[in-house]
């Protein structure tokens, strides 16, 4: 493992802490608030993009082939743990920049790069991600809606749920079954779909956060054109399994933890909690752990940069941190008390509500991008050889 940083790197890191200094304004910069709360944090998040797009940020990683700065993953990483330190705002388009552009890179027709990607990065389209069903969301495979062809087009008719951001999205990179008469992860298709006709309807999903960040999607005989079909009928899960690789935690994660148990020990000082022996240990803990974070992203890193692309392991990040987040937001309420019990827009909310908002929205860390039982499965299966579990 290598924990040092070249002098190239270093420099590089100035680049971009100068750059956020220049650009990113103090009132922008949040403090352990994650997730979308409103409409007034998606203007934020749109305008923070659009800046993030013209500085050239958001093809850092691209090749220099596909119109990238081509930085190695080192440097990535630098990137976004300088974001995270900063408190940078999360970015409107964040599913469309981080999945589907570099997916549309890598199987998308010449049409598709040209007429999407440029308008994904920019902020100018807005996806949403439509692949979990009511009935499919750890067995992805077993979605159910149908994509057929009709008068030389595709219409699709069927329900998603929990499609974060769909109701403010311009389209979706969507699931839908092509051949009900496959193998289940065959006869899939990934298709982009126009989120604004009137054969899709979104109903917004209230979360106990109090925001209503993502919604169902009802498509009800929506029309995808044949240019709008990413790959063959059957490629979908492939595709899939594409964007799925470019869902990864990593230094920016480690910051933003850090940040966290700092502020956490703030809070057990403030609220005279620091002498209790429990609340100590607690917080120690989380130290601890925020630092083994740390460790194992370099590791993760150091292979990366030796071009070894991340295999199960990756189980292990997005268990650890979704599990550690959990104890971290648990332990700040604890140190609340009883004011740990009201709404976060109660006038008598410490701190503005923070934590408890944080505490809501890290239950939902150990459920999305793959849930910390179906992670368990493949550390036990692909890690540690065990068989499978019935
Ligand atoms: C904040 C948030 C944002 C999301 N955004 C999107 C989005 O933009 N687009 C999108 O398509 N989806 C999105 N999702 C959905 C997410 O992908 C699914 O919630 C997730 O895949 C789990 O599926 P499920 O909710 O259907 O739960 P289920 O798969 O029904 O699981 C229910 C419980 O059973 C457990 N379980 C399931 N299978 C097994 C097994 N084989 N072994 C052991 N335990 C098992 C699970 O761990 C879980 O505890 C989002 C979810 C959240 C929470």
């Amino acid at each position: 493992m290598d924990l040092g940083f070249t002098a190239e790197e270093e420099a590089f890191r100035h680049e971009v802490r100068s750059w956020l200094e220049a650009n990113l304004p103090s009132e922008w910069r949040q403090g352990g608030k994650g997730g979308y709360r409103d409409e007034e944090d998606a203007d934020l998040q749109r305008q923070w993009q659009r800046r993030l797009y013209e500085g050239g940020w958001l093809k850092l990683g691209w090749p220099r082939e596909a119109g990238g700065s081509g930085a190695t993953p080192v440097m990535q990483a630098i990137y976004q743990e300088e974001l995270a330190q900063a408190g940078a705002p999360g970015i409107l388009g964040r599913l469309g920049v981080t999945l589907l552009a570099p997916t549309l890179v890598a199987h998308g027709t010449p049409w598709q790069k040209e007429t999407y990607v440029e308008k994904i990065l920019s902020g100018e389209l807005i996806f949403c991600q439509g692949f979990s069903e009511p009935d499919a969301g750890s067995d992805l495979a077993g979605l159910r809606t149908r994509a057929e062809r009709r008068d030389g087009q595709w219409v699709l008719n069927g329900q998603k749920t929990w499609s974060s951001g769909a109701h403010y999205s311009d389209r979706s990179f969507l699931l839908a079954r092509t051949d009900t008469a496959a193998e289940p992860h065959r006869g899939i298709g990934f298709f982009l779909v126009d989120m604004k006709q009137p054969a899709v309807e979104v109903r917004r999903i209230t979360q106990m956060t109090g925001g209503g960040e993502f919604g169902e999607i009802f498509l009800s005989g929506a029309q995808v054109e044949d240019r709008d079909l990413v790959g063959e009928p059957g490629d979908g899960w492939k595709i899939a399994m594409t964007v799925f690789g470019f869902e990864r935690g990593g230094l920016a994660q480690a910051a933003r933890f850090e940040r966290a148990v700092a502020e956490l020990a703030s809070l057990a000082r403030d609220r005279g909690a620091g002498a209790d022996a429990t609340t100590r240990q607690k917080v120690a803990q989380a130290q601890i752990e925020a630092h083994v974070f740390r460790l194992i992203g370099m590791r993760n890193l150091t292979q990366a940069q030796h071009g070894h692309a991340p295999g199960p392991e990756a189980s292990v990040v997005k268990l650890y941190w979704s599990e550690m987040d959990k104890r971290l937001q648990e332990t700040a309420i604890g140190i609340e008390g009883m004011y740990g019990a009201l709404a976060p827009e109660s006038a008598l909310a410490i701190e503005g509500g923070r934590w408890q908002y944080a505490w809501m929205w890290a239950q939902a860390e150990t459920i999305y991008a793959g849930s910390s039982e179906i992670q368990r499965n493949i550390i036990a299966e692909r890690v540690l050889g065990l068989p499978r579990g019935r």
